[in-house]
């Protein structure tokens, strides 16, 4: 894997998760923090929708962002028409390309849709745009046939082909097969766009990138329909951690751009959700804490300053003795060998309780409450 360049959806297909729906504003500041932080292209909008969108998209452009724009229509003349209307650097247009879509959505052959690349993409790339061909439903189409109509873009003038895993439904081993394949059929840019039905699409991108594929389509937060695509963040660290990949995105930026997507979106982020999640850097565990404090690298894959966040320990159920003291000394509170384990005992009745750590204020009740136990023992 040489580069893999990204192209973050979240304006286009995270707009398309059921329930959310992004004002003018929201879609203008999302995408210029995505490009302020050096994301190289952003698909922004689906210009067939109508006037509305359009502007928007027209928007967006006119803010002068150093990403690349695209914008996504279907392969036919409305489509193609609104997109034509929009100021953007590349028009991606869909087309299905499984058996099951062409036969029981549109009723039409597989020829059918060869002639439709052969005279759409012409027509587009013709009038000087660059064009992106969207195969939907590529994962369950014959692999033959992508590889002709594949070959019938990249002749009429496509740049890109976008291997489309509609319903998210590859294995990454199944994923590097399909691209691989592709890869040897065409010489053209390759996108890989991944939904996380089963939770498998940023595997499935990686291992898509790793078999040729050029570009990765992503969201923030891995917003999307359904169970969502690609997450931008996930797929920017692991390429960095895993292939030594830098995508040229700015991974401080990354935890503000997920709290402004989840706003906007009205889809919290999970409190475990990688890279994001307000959980991911906090450490309970006695045995975990012991060895973060001997050294981080003991229980951590990467350091959270690298995405602008600290790590953070808690008390609560699974403590050990190293961590009480520790937490009491940053209070200012010295606490002696006798009363490390009540103490421990204390905050593991508390939390079984309540759900939650202690306060500084619990904590500095229980030492009172260890103090006196001890003098009345001793
Ligand atoms: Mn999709």
């Amino acid at each position: 894997m040489h580069s893999a360049i990204i192209n973050d959806t979240t304006l286009r297909d995270g707009e398309q998760t059921a329930g959310v729906a992004f004002t003018v504003a929201e879609k203008c500041a999302i995408a210029k923090a995505l490009s302020d932080a050096g994301v190289p292209e952003l698909e922004v909008g689906i210009p067939t929708m109508g006037p509305a969108e359009i502007e928007t998209i027209n928007c967006i452009a006119s803010l002068g962002l150093k990403s690349r724009l695209m914008v996504w229509g279907r392969m036919c003349e409305a489509d193609i028409a609104a997109a034509m209307q929009c100021d953007v650097d590349i028009i991606h247009l869909s087309i299905p390309v499984s058996d099951i879509h062409l036969q029981h959505k549109l009723q039409q052959s597989r020829e059918w849709a060869l002639a439709q690349v052969a005279y759409y993409v012409s027509a587009v790339h013709e009038a000087g745009h660059e064009v992106s061909v969207g195969m939907e439903d590529a994962s369950r189409a014959d692999p033959a046939f992508l590889d002709l109509l594949a070959r019938q873009a990249e002749r009429a003038g496509a740049r890109r082909i976008r291997f489309a895993d509609t319903l998210g439904v590859l294995d990454p081993f199944s994923t590097h097969e399909a691209i691989r394949r592709l890869r040897g059929a065409v010489d053209m840019e390759i996108e890989i766009h991944a939904h996380n039905d089963l939770g498998l699409a940023t595997a499935n991108t990686l291992a898509a990138l790793r078999a040729g594929a050029s570009h990765a389509n992503t969201t923030v937060n891995g917003l999307g329909e359904r169970a969502g695509n690609a997450a931008l963040e996930e797929v920017v660290m692991a390429l960095r951690h895993l292939h030594g990949l830098e995508t040229g995105v700015r991974t401080t930026d990354l935890v503000a751009i997920s709290q402004l997507v989840a706003r906007a979106s009205g889809r919290p982020v999970a409190a475990n959700k990688s890279i994001v999640g307000e959980a991911v850097f906090t450490h309970e565990s006695g045995i975990h804490v012991d060895g973060l404090l001997k050294n981080p690298s003991n229980y951590e894959g990467f350091d959270p300053a690298e995405v602008g966040r600290q790590r953070r320990t808690v008390l609560g159920k699974h403590s050990g003795s190293r961590a009480v003291r520790s937490a009491y000394q940053a209070l200012g509170l010295p606490v002696i060998d006798l009363q490390v384990q009540p103490l421990l005992e204390r905050i593991r009745e508390h939390a079984v309780h309540t759900k939650r750590s202690p306060t500084p204020d619990e904590l500095q009740r229980f030492l009172l409450e260890a103090s006196s136990a001890l003098g009345q023992a001793s």
